[in-house]
């Protein structure tokens, strides 16, 4: 086997390689970034959450393509002057906006054994393939499906969703929907998910050819939730307009308040009406996991597909997420395609299984290794612990606002996402956006917490997505403070400029 090795090391004239000609300085040089990676995650606590950039380092980045190279080291010197200093944040532990993962340093380490290994996730036979299967059957496992059920691992939350909604249209349509297409469904399809359903559904309809109007969207109640005998009338509504429902996609966790719909009334409703049930559950499907929170989304194995979201509450770096689908064969047979340049060999390389039937992609990334690594290092108990912590913190926060002098709790906290906002009294919803908003960012620009703002139910509010394993109660307590010392000094600021 290693006949070959001298013979081909010899290089002809002229031959170059990406390969460094100096294996020794390459080593100490990454020996330095791991050493400095792992300072700059055990200091995260110490530097500002976030900064603004200044000129010269936007200028940086916008210089031409660079025709010859540099040595690397001067490239990572680069990086630690320029990039280093002006990270998103969301790593640090008082970020909690949108719904972010906090990212995990055997993640990362992951990402680098995947790009080290290099692995084309496509398919073929190797062990990166073993563990990606691997992966995928840890999450039916979490979910509860059956093992004879389907997955695959996407670039997130949002492809997982357009992976399930396309297996539910193919399958609901009633036609050859891959050879005919959409032209040739016999009645327009519709698919149905409450008011809170996030902006991907939207993207994933109309990408699918549906367009934005076959999504209808149902009222939610108080709750946030989707109100069932709404759904129940529009559906009705639609059969009797010669329109055909295809799919009920439930939100396990909605992005604005972290809300569950109904999932065991939404199976029930969705098994006696013959409609395929999808489950966004890309914030909360996890819960399944966490010995307090799993009682949330009961119900969730029932769902026909499911979207989570491991670079969510896994806190893998990102990207990834996961679509799964109940039945193996709908799955497959919404992706599979065999061009003869992609033939299954008998035995080697090409006789694994193709990955890529499973998804839209061709070339796959090494995805599962930082969650394959992350969870054999902590075990699925530590990741189910840490969530109850994150919905710990947010009865600790909902607690604190409701004993906080003009700060009010703007909706029931469900889960780990807390609204909320400085109201002294007295001011107009406009006067209170622009209030709220100002804190909102100056706690940004001060580098000391960040939260994201979004407007519920025609109520404007700062919101906080506590999806993070580094924050603590303490930090908590900071953002109490500070929302209540900014909101303060506005005020102050806005009474003392009247006069
Ligand atoms: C985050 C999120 C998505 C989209 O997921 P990405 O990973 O950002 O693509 C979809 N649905 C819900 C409820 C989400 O919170």
């Amino acid at each position: 086997m290693n006949a070959f090795v001298n013979e081909a090391k010899a290089k002809t004239a002229g031959e170059e390689t990406l390969d460094p000609a100096d294996w020794e300085q390459l080593r100490v040089l990454a020996r330095r970034i791991t050493d400095d990676a792992v300072d700059y995650t055990r200091d995260i606590r110490e530097r500002p959450l976030w900064r603004d950039m200044p000129p010269e380092v936007r200028a940086r980045f916008r210089s031409p393509l660079p025709r010859e190279g540099r040595p690397l080291a001067e490239v990572y010197d680069d990086l630690v002057t320029h990039m280093l200093p002006y990270p998103m944040g969301n790593i640090h532990p008082r970020f909690w906006m949108w719904y972010m993962g906090a990212s995990n340093f055997t993640g990362a380490l992951g990402d680098f054994l995947a790009a080290i290994l290099g692995s084309n996730l496509g398919g073929g036979d190797h062990a990166a393939a073993e563990i990606d299967q691997q992966v995928v059957a840890w999450m039916k496992e979490i979910m509860g499906y059956p093992a004879t059920a389907s997955g695959t691992l996407v670039s997130g939350g949002s492809m997982a969703n357009l992976i399930g909604l396309t297996v539910a249209r193919n399958r609901m349509s009633g036609i050859d929907m891959r050879d005919l297409g959409i032209g040739a469904l016999k009645a327009p399809l519709r698919f149905y998910s409450s008011d809170q359903v996030h902006s991907c559904h939207r993207i994933a309809l109309e990408t699918m050819g549906l367009g934005n109007r076959a999504l209808c969207r149902v009222p939610s109640d108080a709750a946030c939730r989707m109100d069932i005998p709404a759904l129940r009338k529009f559906i009705a509504r639609d059969r009797a307009a010669g329109l055909q429902p295809a799919c009920v996609i439930a939100t396990a966790g909605t992005v604005n308040t972290g809300a569950i719909d109904d999932l065991e009334a939404i199976a029930d409703f969705c098994a006696d009406e013959g409609l395929w049930l999808h489950v966004d559950g890309c914030i909360g499907a996890l819960l399944a996991i966490a010995p307090e929170g799993k009682a949330l989304v009961r119900g969730i194995a029932r769902a026909d597909s499911i979207a989570l979201d491991p670079h969510k509450w896994l806190h893998a770096p990102f990207e990834v997420g996961c679509a799964l689908v109940r039945d193996a064969d709908a799955h497959f047979g919404a992706f599979t395609v065999t061009p003869e340049y992609l033939e299954n060999a008998p035995r080697g390389i090409a006789s694994g299984a193709w990955l890529h039937d499973f998804g839209l992609q061709t070339s796959r990334g090494f995805r599962a290794l930082k969650v394959w690594m992350a969870l054999e290092e902590q075990g699925a108990a530590k990741f189910g612990r840490l969530i109850d912590q994150d919905l710990a913190h947010a009865r600790h926060l909902s607690e604190r606002i409701t004993a906080t002098p003009d700060l009010r709790l703007c909706f029931p906290t469900t889960i780990n996402i807390v609204c909320f906002r400085y109201d002294p009294g007295g001011l107009s919803e406009p006067e209170l956006k622009r209030l709220n908003t100002e804190i909102m960012v100056r706690m940004q620009e001060a580098g000391v917490a960040a939260v994201s703002d979004t407007t519920v139910q025609g109520r404007h509010c700062l919101r906080a997505a506590l999806n993070n394993h580094r924050t603590t109660r303490a930090d908590l307590d900071i953002l109490i403070d500070e929302v209540a010392r900014q909101g303060a000094a506005l005020i102050g600021d806005a009474v003392s400029g009247s006069h």
